[in-house]
């Protein structure tokens, strides 16, 4: 019997009619003849109502266990009134809590990864003839801590249970009807894609398109399940996240995305000197703060600049952090910045496409817009503006790149 995970997001379960109209769907995917595991988050807004509620607190920061037991409760309402809903049509359904059914993660609160997840419990009530309703976003670490998988973290736990089950598909039901080549509700230009590859939505997973949880995306390359992306209100097919070799169309460019979550630390006057990188880095890293672009400039009189990225909410204590260490690298200040955003362009393409990079450059200068920092990796390129002008720059970029297909056009 065919074996099919269904994931449904905040928007999908945002009411009770909606709720019930969710379980209708799980249920038609039953009647066809197939088990289900359906996975659920919060209703939408709930999440950020918890949040706001620690905040409201006041005081200290919460404790990181205490979050995560606060910020899970809102997918444990979600599956007891979808498996109440599944009853009302007379569909059997149980729900787990992630403690319940054994999703096994790290203990880093709030960013905590998962390790193994017991299936037997599914299992059992697929077996039994029931739909298994398991809360997303939350597991428990080896001493029994309720953890939680970072915003957007449902997608990563259905595809992780899709991928335990070995389940032949897991479907991701959002507010849109799939993956496009830009956020559609950004830019109304966006074209949705039939097909794109598991590489390609890494990238714009990372890079900002937040339809997919970035982990998400890694558990499904990785175990070889394929992913569709599809619209909790209508019927028709959405996107399949797929291995490069089943994408017929190898566009240059496949997406445009943007993330606002950034922040740039630039050093100045550093000594140009062996073990300089490793001793402001290394401190960075052991603090557990993710560095991402790093762009050194080239040394005058000894010295040298030294600047880079990082997530906008680790700013703070990675400017505290490059404080500390920046006397004994001879910096003659440090100078944070959280006005900044990163837009970039994603395609399979450009591994064999000269002039990407020349073209976007040249969009940007046609639309005034000042370029910061640069990086970019075989299937993409990033660049670091004022975050002012982050949803111009991805309008120009779609117009141009995608839309118009001037690339493909020089191409030919
Ligand atoms: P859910 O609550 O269902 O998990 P999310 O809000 O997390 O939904 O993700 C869906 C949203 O992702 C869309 O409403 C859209 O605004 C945004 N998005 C950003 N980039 C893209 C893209 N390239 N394709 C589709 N959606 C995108
Ligand atoms: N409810 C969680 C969040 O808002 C997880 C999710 O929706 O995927 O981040
Ligand atoms: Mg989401």
């Amino acid at each position: 019997m065919p074996l099919i995970v269904q994931k449904y997001g905040g928007t999908s379960v945002g009411d009770p009619d909606r709720i019930r109209a969710v379980a209708e769907r799980v249920a038609e995917t039953a009647r066809a003849g197939n088990q289900v595991a359906v996975i659920v988050s919060a209703m939408s807004g709930e999440t950020n109502a918890l949040v706001a509620l620690s905040k409201e607190l006041g005081g200290e920061q919460p404790t990181p266990r205490e979050y995560d037991v606060l910020v899970s409760t809102g997918e444990q309402k979600t599956i007891a009134l979808l498996s109440m809903a599944l009853h009302q049509i007379g569909v059997p359904a149980r729900s787990f809590t992630g403690g319940q059914l054994g999703m096994l993660t790290t203990s880093a609160h709030s960013r905590a990864r998962i390790l193994e997840i017991d299936t037997a419990r599914i299992r059992a009530t697929l077996d039994a003839g029931a739909v298994a309703v398991v809360a997303g976003f939350q597991g428990v670490d080896a001493e029994g801590n309720i953890t939680t998988l970072g915003r957007g973290g449902s997608d990563t736990s259905a595809v992780a249970v899709a991928c335990a089950l070995q389940a032949d598909v897991c479907e991701i039901y959002t507010d849109v009807d799939g993956v496009y080549t830009t956020d559609p509700n950004m830019v109304s230009g966006a074209r949705k894609l039939e097909k794109i590859s598991y590489e390609e939505m890494l990238e714009m997973a990372s890079l900002g398109a937040k339809v997919l949880q970035i982990r998400s995306v890694k558990f499904g390359m990785q175990y070889g399940v394929p992913i569709h992306v599809r619209s909790s209100f209508a019927p028709d097919e959405g996107t399949w996240v797929l291995p490069e070799e089943d994408v017929m169309e190898r566009l240059v460019v496949s997406g445009v995305t943007c993330n606002k979550g950034e922040a740039k630390i630039r050093v100045r006057s550093v000594k140009d000197a062996p073990g300089v990188a490793a001793g402001l880095f290394g401190p960075l890293s052991e603090a557990g703060i993710v560095v991402d672009m790093i762009i050194q400039n080239l040394s005058q009189d000894g010295t040298t600049d030294m600047t880079f990225t990082v997530p906008r909410d680790d700013c703070r204590r990675a400017l505290e952090i490059t404080e500390s260490v920046a006397p004994a690298l001879g910096a003659a200040e440090v100078i944070g910045d959280e006005d900044v955003a990163k837009v970039s362009v994603v395609g399979l393409g450009m591994k064999d496409h000269a002039g990407v990079a020349a073209r976007m450059f040249q969009v940007l200068a046609a639309e005034g817009i000042n370029i910061q920092l640069i990086s970019t990796s075989e299937i993409k390129i990033s660049v670091v503006v004022q975050e002012k002008y982050a949803e111009l720059a991805v309008r120009a970029l779609h117009a141009s790149l995608v839309e118009e297909g001037t690339l493909e056009t020089a191409e030919a």
